[in-house]
């Protein structure tokens, strides 16, 4: 009976290590492993990036306080079958969703603040200062919607192989199978495809640390690759497991030139062999994340309490020894919900340093979005909703000088429910009591650019 139950237990603790392994999360070190042995100039210009960081993180502790947005394209590269809507040929109202998502990560306004599940590092936790916009204006000055989709080849039908160094690349070109990319010195280019995997598990997305927007030959590889089904949180990511909706804000950190903060280093035996990922001189001197060996897969919860390396060893910003850090949003753990202070200060180096030190500073000067800020005016609240969650009228107030020309209400499956044109007034009211009981969300065009609003019906 005894050993039956040991037995159990066991097989237990066996299989939720072997979930956990399922989910390969990122592969963006696996990915930079090979490239820095396989491309010497990208490999160069990553080393000169981080001797610039260095020396500007001496003189630049403080963000610049301003806000900047950068556009972004959105590459869907879907299989031949799935119309529109349809599987890895995610619905619009996924892609506002991952964007919407973005948004609130990346200014601090995501729903865990101001009352996170814990608070151990409430004080440690930043605004990036970063806004994304779906690109109104293409490279040739034409209106777009910011979203491109592409039916894949034969040979990529059934998806992309995150796990081979080539086929890792393959989306990215037209002609392999996936779609060429959009200027990176001003757009963040994002393919969201399906990920399979030859050596098993589950690839969710990857990106290359910065550098690769530096040589014209090797350009197309900039951007983000995010799985189809961990791109937003609904449309087809509602039924993935593991999905909190932070693919994106995980693989933009290392678009930005962050590492993970736990240890990459193994020995022969796959040992762990270093606490200081994030905090070396190849790491990117982020020393407000903890000294972190090993990697936390579960949720984050009040008495979450890893600490796998002692800080009082290392040199860092705490003087006493402290948990690990696993709401980073550059973790591991199945919920995040922050970027330190120091990581925002790598991520504004990032945005600062021009092409040439493998920065990002060109994206400050696109014309991606049309008018430089509009983003940040539709998500600076001058569109209010309220209230939120609703038991069925719901407002909308515009407070500055922006023309509503439609305001769409969708499902979370993409269907609309509701469409209203050619709005005068300043206060708009709508009714959804009719409808059932759940999240929808409001798209709302104007003439300075789109704002998607996730409204809660609670009745
Ligand atoms: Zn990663």
């Amino acid at each position: 009976m005894k050993k039956s139950i040991i037995i159990g237990l066991l097989l237990i603790a066996f299989f939720t290590k072997a979930q956990e392994r399922n989910i390969k999360k990122c592969a963006t070190s696996h990915l930079m492993e090979y490239e820095m042995q396989t491309n010497p100039q990208y490999k160069n210009t990553v080393e000169s990036y981080f001797n610039g960081l260095e020396e500007w993180l001496k003189n630049n502790s403080n963000s610049e306080n301003t806000v900047i947005t950068i556009p972004v394209v959105v590459h869907v590269v879907h299989k031949q079958s799935h119309n529109l809507g349809i599987g890895t040929n995610i619905p619009q109202i996924q892609i506002d969703d991952a964007i919407r998502i973005l948004n609130e990560d990346y200014r601090k306004m995501n729903p865990e603040f101001p009352n996170p599940p814990r608070n151990t590092f409430n004080s440690y936790a930043g605004d990036c200062e970063l806004e994304f916009c779906l690109a109104t204006t293409d490279e040739n000055g034409n209106t777009t919607t910011g979203v491109t989709r592409t039916i894949t080849n034969s040979t990529h039908n059934s998806g992309f192989d995150a796990d081979d160094n080539t086929d890792s690349n393959a989306m990215k070109r037209t002609a392999t199978g996936g779609k060429d990319n959009w200027n990176p010195l001003k757009y963040l280019n994002i393919w969201v495809c399906n990920l399979t995997n030859s050596q098993g598990g589950q690839t969710l997305g990857y990106a290359y640390l910065p550098g690769q927007q530096s040589q014209a030959w090797t350009a197309w590889k900039d951007g983000l690759v995010v799985d189809y089904s961990y791109f937003g949180t609904v449309g087809n990511a509602a039924t993935a497991s593991n999905n909190d909706g932070r693919t994106p804000t995980h693989e933009i950190g290392h678009y930005l030139g962050l590492k993970h903060p736990f240890c990459e280093q193994t020995d022969a035996q796959g040992n762990t062999i270093c606490c200081d990922n994030d905090n070396t001189s190849g790491g990117g001197y982020v020393d407000d994340t903890p000294a972190q060996k090993d990697i936390y897969w579960g949720s984050v919860i009040s008495t979450t309490n890893n600490n796998t390396c002692n800080d009082t060893q290392f040199s860092n910003a705490f003087t006493s020894d402290v948990l690990d850090m696993d709401e980073n949003f550059m973790s591991y753990a199945f919920t995040t919900w922050m970027f330190s202070h120091k990581q925002i200060n790598v991520m504004d180096y990032t945005m600062s340093a021009s092409t040439g030190q493998g920065g990002r500073a060109a994206l400050k000067t696109s014309n991606g979005c049309n008018i430089t800020g509009v983003n940040e005016i539709l998500h600076d609240n001058l569109i209010s909703v309220y209230p939120n969650p609703t038991n069925g009228r719901i407002n909308f107030k515009i407070t500055m000088n922006i023309k509503v020309n439609n305001i769409s209400i969708q499902n979370v499956l993409g269907e609309e429910i509701i469409v209203v044109k050619n709005i005068a007034n300043d206060i708009f009211s709508l009714d959804l009591s009719s409808f059932p009981r759940g999240i929808y969300f409001a798209i709302i065009d104007t003439d300075k650019g789109r704002s998607t609003k996730k409204i809660l019906l609670s009745k």
